[in-house]
């Protein structure tokens, strides 16, 4: 059965870290209606007048994946596993936060202005919140594409037409692809039934879902259960699409945590005071 679209989600400009400007398709929330994914950002700083950027000084997380996605211009980060580095147009930063690290990530602007990417958090599983922190960064030339007709698909991770993408060993173990359709071009996509899946719309506009529905960039998408995924476009179409399937487990988010329980919330904050928050690095 291919799926219909459950609801589309129109992106809200928020505030975070030091004044960066985003565009938030969801957060994290008690309800977790996208679980695993507890959090959609959109990087895009277009206008030159808005002044230098300051973006995310050192700040802890814990019980979180995070993945960072870069088009357009640069995000400078460092970490208290020892990490620093800068991740560019097409690379990938996946960070597995676990138990607790501290890091700043200082986005720039690219040769044209423009600093576009995304961010996403995915949850991790009740016996993995307390596990090891780690980070793996992938360069934009070690994420391949899977080519059709009139479609190119880089796969950040999960698998296409036999192409995988290089980020393994997430809890969720979801989907990430950025698709690329050509006018005219279409794209079906098998997914498991009750995998939660989602497309990002970016750039374009096409038909998405069992009844054809007409999505224009920017919106989130959100498809209701079934097996396989229906997009199609006449004019040209770009969107990443995330699929995972949900841990069905309580959460409690505050800010950069998201645990299972308050009592764990308050471990975090208690931890973060006397100096302990940090167990490596
Ligand atoms: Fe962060």
């Amino acid at each position: 059965m291919s799926r219909s679209i459950k609801n589309i989600i129109e992106p809200q400009y928020v505030i975070e870290g030091a004044d960066v400007l985003l565009r938030r398709s969801f957060g994290p929330q008690r309800s977790n209606l996208y679980d695993p994914f507890l959090l959609f950002d959109h990087f895009a700083f277009n206008d030159p007048v808005e002044g230098p950027i300051k973006g995310f000084p050192m700040h802890p997380h814990r019980g979180i994946e995070t993945v960072t996605y870069i088009l357009e211009g640069s995000v400078n980060h460092r970490d208290s596993l020892g990490n620093a580095g800068l991740i560019g147009p097409g690379d990938v930063q996946w960070m597995t936060s676990g138990r607790g690290i501290l890091h700043e990530e200082m986005p720039r602007r690219g040769p044209s202005g423009v600093i576009a990417g995304f961010q996403l958090w995915v949850n991790l599983p009740a016996a993995l919140k307390m596990s090891k922190p780690r980070y793996q960064e992938v360069s934009a030339a070690a994420i391949p594409s899977a080519k059709r007709d009139g479609a190119t698909i880089r796969v950040v991770a999960g698998e296409v037409d036999g192409v995988r993408g290089p980020v393994t060993e997430i809890a969720a173990s979801p989907v990430y692809l950025d698709v690329t359709l050509e006018a005219g071009a279409e794209f079906v996509y098998p997914v498991p039934h009750d995998d939660e899946v989602l497309a990002y719309v970016f750039e374009g506009n096409g038909q998405f879902g069992a009844e054809a529905q007409v999505v224009s960039a920017v919106s989130m998408v959100v498809f209701d259960e079934g097996d396989q995924i229906e997009v199609s476009t006449a004019s040209g179409l770009r969107f990443m699409l995330m699929a995972g399937a949900p841990f069905r487990e309580p959460i409690a988010p505050y800010g950069p945590f998201v645990m299972n329980t308050n009592e764990e919330i308050q471990r975090a904050l208690y931890e973060l005071r006397n100096g302990t928050f940090i167990k490596e690095g």
